[in-house]
């Protein structure tokens, strides 16, 4: 798509700090963070939203889903679950449409966590 800005990040006409890529799917640190870690995992392919996606995508969005937890983990903001109860984790979403937030008209996976120190201090 011509005018997508995620499309040029997908080609690297816009550069960006990469966290992950493979043949599917790259992964890159959103340039204006909500949260100590924060990444988009975006399909190579131009889907729009979550609501043009279909039963041909099944595999790309179990395959986007199942990568944020690794990608958490890798970046420090992993989930762990221990006899002390549970710890770390992170948020996994989809804005869609305007009433959902959505900027930016090319399917992402925003994957927002990490360490918050000043949680609890007040
Ligand atoms: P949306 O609101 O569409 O769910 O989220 C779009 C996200 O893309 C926003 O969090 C915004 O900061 C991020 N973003 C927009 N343009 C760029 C860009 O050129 N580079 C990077 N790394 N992130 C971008
Ligand atoms: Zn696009």
């Amino acid at each position: 798509m011509d005018n997508c800005i995620f499309c040029k990040i997908v080609s690297g006409a816009i550069p960006s700090k990469k966290a992950y890529e493979d043949e599917d799917l790259i992964a890159f640190h959103d340039i204006n963070p909500a949260a100590p870690v924060h990444v988009l995992i975006v399909p190579r392919e131009h889907i729009p939203t979550l609501a043009d996606s279909d039963q041909k995508h099944q595999a790309l969005l179990g395959k986007m889903m199942l990568l944020a937890p690794k990608l958490a983990e890798e970046l420090g903001a992993g989930y762990q679950s221990s006899t002390d109860g549970p710890a770390g984790g992170f948020k996994a979403l989809f804005n869609t449409g305007p009433d959902g937030g959505q900027e930016v008209y090319h399917l992402h996976l925003h994957v927002m966590g990490g360490p918050r120190p000043w949680r609890g201090q007040r």
